[in-house]
C-alpha cells in the first residue's frame, strides 16, 4: 500500500497543528503507523490522499449514516450556500428541523441547536442544575460525555487510548461534583443516590460507544429510569452517536425508557457541525430567553448545517434502513467470530442496529473494567489488516465501527474477505 503523501503531510502537519490533527484519535497514537489523511468520499467509500480506497465503517464517527455525498443533501446544502452562510438571525430551517427532531423523540417538546455534542452536553448539564437546584452528576466509567471539564472523568475512548485518566487542566473543583458509576451495576449508583441529596442528573450513553459498544442489560436500563424518577434526579440521555443510529428517533425508545434531556450530535447535522439538547416543556422553559439559564451561540442553528441535517433526516426517513442495518451487522458478526475461531483468537462482537464492535477477549464485555482487559496489541495487527484490505475502521479498540445505509452486497463481500485476511495477521 502506498502512503507516501499520508506520510508527507503528517510532517508537514505537525509544524503548525498539535500532532498533526485537530482531534487526537486521528493520530492514530494507539495502533501507531502513520495516520492516513483523506482526500474524498463518495457513498460507502472514502479515499486518501494517495489514491487507496477503503470501505468506510468509520463515517466521520457516526454522521454520515446515508453515504458521503448524497444528492439530495448536496443539492440542499448548495442551495442554501447561494443563499446565504450565517445571517445571526432566525431562519424557517431551523424550525423545521427543530420539528423533525421533536417528533422523532417521544419525550422532547422543545430543543436548542447548539454547535457541537460537547456543547449539547455541557448545556444539558447547567440545565439539569438549573431545573432541579442541584449540583452533583452521575456518569458510568467509559461513557464520553465530550470534552467539557465537568463529564472528562473516567471517559472512555480517546482518554482509554491514550491511557490519560481525565485530564491535565481540569481543576479538581470542575470534577468534584461529578460522580463515576459503573455501566450495567444498578447499586453502583443506587450507592451515589443514598449518599448524596444534592444530585441534579446522572449522564449515560444509552448504548455506550465510546468505550466500544457495550449494551445495557434490560433490568440495569429500566431500573436506572425507576430510580432516578423515584428520586426526583433527572436521567439525560446522550444519544449524541446513538440518536436516529438503529431506528429513527433514539436509542431509548428500543430500550423502553424515556429521557429527561436528550442530547445529540453527529448524524443530526448530517456532517456538519450541529449538537442539540432537548426536553419536555417545563424543563426547556428554564432556557434563556424563556427562562434563567444563559446559553447561546453564534452559529447555532447555522443555515447551511440545518439544510445539511433535514435533507439527510428526510432522505434517512425515507430510506428506512434500519433492518438492512440489522442484517449486515449480523454479517459481519458472524464473520468476525468464524474468521477469529478459524485462527484460534478469541473475540466477543457487540453489536447495536448499525454500531457493531469486534473486542479481542474471551469474556463477555459488560462494562469499562472488562472492555480495558481486551488484547489491544492483537487489535493493532487487526487494525493495519483491515486498512491494507480496503476497509477503513476507527484506529482503537474502543470506538465503534459505523454502517451506512448505501453499503452494497459487493461493499459486504469486501469487507468479509477483508475480515477473513485481517484476522489471520493478527494471529
Ligand atoms: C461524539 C460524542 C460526543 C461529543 O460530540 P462532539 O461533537 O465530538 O463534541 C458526546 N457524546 C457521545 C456519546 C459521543 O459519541
Amino acid at each position: 500500500m502506498n502512503n507516501t503523501k499520508s506520510k508527507e503531510l503528517y510532517k508537514a502537519g505537525q509544524k503548525h497543528l498539535v500532532g498533526a490533527v485537530n482531534s487526537p484519535v486521528r493520530a492514530f497514537n494507539s495502533v501507531g503507523g502513520n495516520p492516513l489523511f483523506m482526500g474524498k468520499a463518495h457513498r460507502s467509500k472514502i479515499y486518501d490522499v494517495d489514491g487507496n480506497e477503503y470501505i468506510d465503517l468509520v463515517l466521520s464517527y457516526g454522521p454520515m449514516i446515508i453515504g458521503h455525498g448524497n444528492d439530495k443533501v448536496i443539492e440542499a446544502v448548495q442551495k442554501q450556500v447561494c443563499t446565504g452562510f450565517t445571517f445571526g438571525a432566525s431562519t424557517e430551517n431551523e424550525i423545521k428541523l427543530a420539528e423533525i427532531v421533536c417528533n422523532a423523540f417521544p419525550g422532547m417538546d422543545k430543543v436548542r441547536f447548539v454547535n457541537s455534542g460537547t456543547e449539547a452536553i455541557l448545556s444539558a448539564i447547567r440545565l439539569a442544575r438549573a431545573y432541579t437546584g442541584k449540583n452533583h452528576i452521575v456518569k458510568f466509567a467509559g461513557c464520553y460525555h465530550g470534552h467539557s471539564d465537568a463529564l472528562l472523568v473516567a471517559a472512555g475512548s480517546g482518554l482509554a487510548t491514550l491511557s490519560i485518566p481525565g485530564s491535565a487542566g481540569v481543576p479538581k473543583e470542575a470534577v468534584q461534583n461529578t460522580l463515576i458509576a459503573e455501566y450495567n451495576n444498578i447499586d453502583s449508583v443506587k450507592k451515589h443516590i443514598a449518599e448524596c441529596d444534592d444530585i441534579a442528573a446522572v449522564f449515560i450513553e444509552p448504548i455506550a460507544g465510546n468505550m466500544g459498544v457495550v449494551l445495557p442489560s434490560d433490568s440495569f436500563i429500566k431500573e436506572l429510569r425507576k430510580i432516578t424518577s423515584a428520586a426526583g434526579i433527572l436521567l439525560v440521555v446522550d444519544e449524541v452517536m446513538t440518536g436516529f443510529r438503529s431506528k429513527f428517533g433514539g436509542a431509548q425508545e428500543l430500550l423502553g425508557i424515556e429521557a429527561d434531556i436528550t442530547c445529540l450530535g453527529k448524524v443530526v447535522g448530517g456532517g456538519f457541525p450541529v449538537g442539540a439538547y432537548g426536553a419536555r416543556e417545563e424543563i426547556m422553559q428554564m432556557v434563556s430567553p424563556l427562562g434563567a439559564m444563559y446559553q447561546a451561540g453564534t452559529l447555532s442553528g447555522n443555515p447551511v448545517a440545518m439544510a445539511a441535517g433535514i435533507s439527510t433526516l428526510e432522505e434517512l426517513k425515507a430510506q428506512n434502513p434500519y433492518d438492512k442495518f440489522n442484517a449486515q451487522a449480523e454479517i459481519i458478526e458472524k464473520a468476525l467470530l468464524a474468521a477469529a475461531t478459524e485462527n484460534g483468537i478469541e473475540l466477543t462482537v457487540n453489536r447495536f442496529g448499525s454500531m457493531i464492535n469486534p473486542f479481542f477477549s474471551a469474556k463477555k464485555i459488560t462494562n469499562f473494567t472488562e472492555a480495558q482487559e481486551c488484547d489491544t496489541a492483537r487489535f493493532t495487527k487487526f487494525f493495519w489488516g483491515l486498512i491494507e484490505n480496503g476497509v477503513y475502521i476507527p484506529p482503537s479498540q474502543f470506538e465503534a465501527w459505523f454502517l451506512c445505509s448505501v453499503l452494497s452486497d459487493e461493499d459486504m463481500n469486501k469487507i468479509i474477505n477483508a475480515i477473513n485476511a485481517a484476522m489471520k495477521l493478527a494471529k
